[in-house]
């Protein structure tokens, strides 16, 4: 790692607010503390979706690879029009889609041509149908046409020999259709990335287990399962882990062989079993920090035996809100995608609630971003915003990031929305 030394990081039990990271310093350590996985595999297209390109892609022929007509109508001779203005042409064929007219077109004449059919030798434009009359088997025009209008040239999409996408674009549906497009059933992407996770901690029970009090069901492997399948990596759910410094060795050891990536929930935070952190240092080079964030303060960062290492708070909303600030962006630059993804987007938008806050630390507090009345965005506060209240991230639609200086806020305010839609 470039910048992420332990040594160099706050340690857990930094009580100054002071030696907190803010959210933007965390997310720069992160980015420089991993680099992209090497390894491209040939795929076939339809398997490709979310998938990162490990190539530039250049068109092998011409889209579209014929000129051909935009508009059911008539296509003829420009000069035709611009002598007298209007034109009198005598209809001589008709040209369909994939079934071309192969003759030539002069002087004085016109065919009939559907949408997408090859504009034939000799015509330069085309007339939309509801634009002439119809007299036995002439047309006739009456309105003013340019040279060239309703027309698409082959190769105005893209050209022989252009790069149509570069090496690092996530293969998204618009990525699968002009691959489509130019004719290509397989790419070459980027390896999946590895990545294992398990959840910690003695009070946490799996479904189907009974609970008695104390107990919980572990919720964060769902979350994480959900986030993480939406990324297109190979996921390893290796269940829940017990708070005992052998178990866990042990667990990270597993994981740290199998996995580029491992992602834990709990046993970061202050007051912890001191265990957890003395065996990850032990094992890796990890750093606990302390982010000026809320929620999610506590965050684990670093490597273990080779392995990336996301050590993620316990709190259920605190595993959500790391994981798209910090995890997934980290995530997609190992997976090799270049730019930034429209997940990480923030917009300026009104509040027509309050948002209680204290200064010293970025919040991200659920919202509902919507139109109000007279169809302007509007953002409103959902409910209460405990770090361990998961419904708050279920009725919510966005994140409103309140900046870490920031006090409450009063309705009226424009404030950063973060939409979920392009991010959960
Ligand atoms: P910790 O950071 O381990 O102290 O956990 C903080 C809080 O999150 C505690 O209330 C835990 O019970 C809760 N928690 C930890 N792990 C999970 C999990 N996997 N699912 C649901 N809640 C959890
Ligand atoms: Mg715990």
């Amino acid at each position: 790692m470039s910048d992420g030394k332990t040594s160099s990081l706050p340690a857990c039990g930094d009580k100054h607010a002071a030696s907190a990271l803010s959210v933007d310093e965390a997310r720069k350590r992160i980015e420089s503390g991993v680099n992209p996985v090497s390894g491209a595999e040939k795929i076939a297209l339809r398997s490709a979706l979310g998938r990162i390109l490990d190539e530039d892609i250049r068109s092998p022929i011409n889209v579209p690879s014929h000129t051909n007509s935009a508009v059911d109508g008539y296509a003829f001779v420009h000069s035709d029009l611009a002598a007298a203005g209007t034109a009198a042409l005598r209809v001589i064929g008709t040209a369909w889609a994939g079934r071309p007219f192969n003759g030539h077109v002069h002087a004085g004449e016109c065919i009939r041509i559907m949408t997408g059919a090859a504009v034939p030798a000799g015509a330069d434009t085309v007339v939309m149908q509801e634009n002439v009359r119809i007299e036995n088997n002439m047309i006739r025009i009456g309105t003013a046409l340019k040279e060239g209008e309703n027309i698409r040239v082959a190769g105005e999409d893209l050209a022989k020999g252009q790069v149509a996408l570069t090496s690092g674009k996530q293969i998204m549906p618009p990525e699968l259709g002009l691959l489509a497009s130019i004719g290509l059933g397989e790419v070459s992407v980027r390896r999946r990335l590895r990545v294992a996770f398990f959840s910690t901690g003695d009070e946490l029970r799996s479904i189907g287990q009974p609970i008695t009090e104390g107990q919980i069901y572990d919720s964060n492997r769902y979350t994480l399962y959900g986030m993480l399948t939406r990324l297109a990596v190979d996921i390893q759910d290796m269940g829940v882990i017990r708070d005992d410094r052998d178990a866990i060795k042990k667990a990270f050891i597993e994981a740290s062989e199998n996995a580029d990536v491992v992602i834990t929930s709990g046993g970061v935070s202050v007051g912890e079993a001191d265990y957890v952190k003395e065996t990850l240092e032990a094992l890796g080079e990890i750093g606990f920090w302390q982010i000026a964030m809320k929620p999610g303060r506590p965050l684990a960062f670093g490597r273990v035996r080779g392995a990336t290492f996301f050590g993620l708070p316990g709190n259920p909303v605190s595993v959500m809100v790391t994981f798209y600030q910090f995890v997934e962006p980290a995530l997609r630059r190992m997976m090799g995608q270049t730019g930034t993804h429209a997940g990480m987007m923030t917009y300026k938008v009104r509040c027509i609630s309050s948002f209680q806050k204290r200064p010293g630390r970025t919040e991200f507090q659920r919202a509902v971003l919507e139109r109000d009345v007279s169809g302007d965005l509007i953002v409103r506060a959902t409910g209460k915003q405990g770090s361990g209240i998961l419904r708050s991230m279920s009725e919510a639609n966005c994140f409103v990031i309140l900046p870490q200086d920031s006090n409450a806020v009063e309705p009226g305010t424009i404030v950063d929305v973060q939409p979920f839609y392009g991010m959960l």
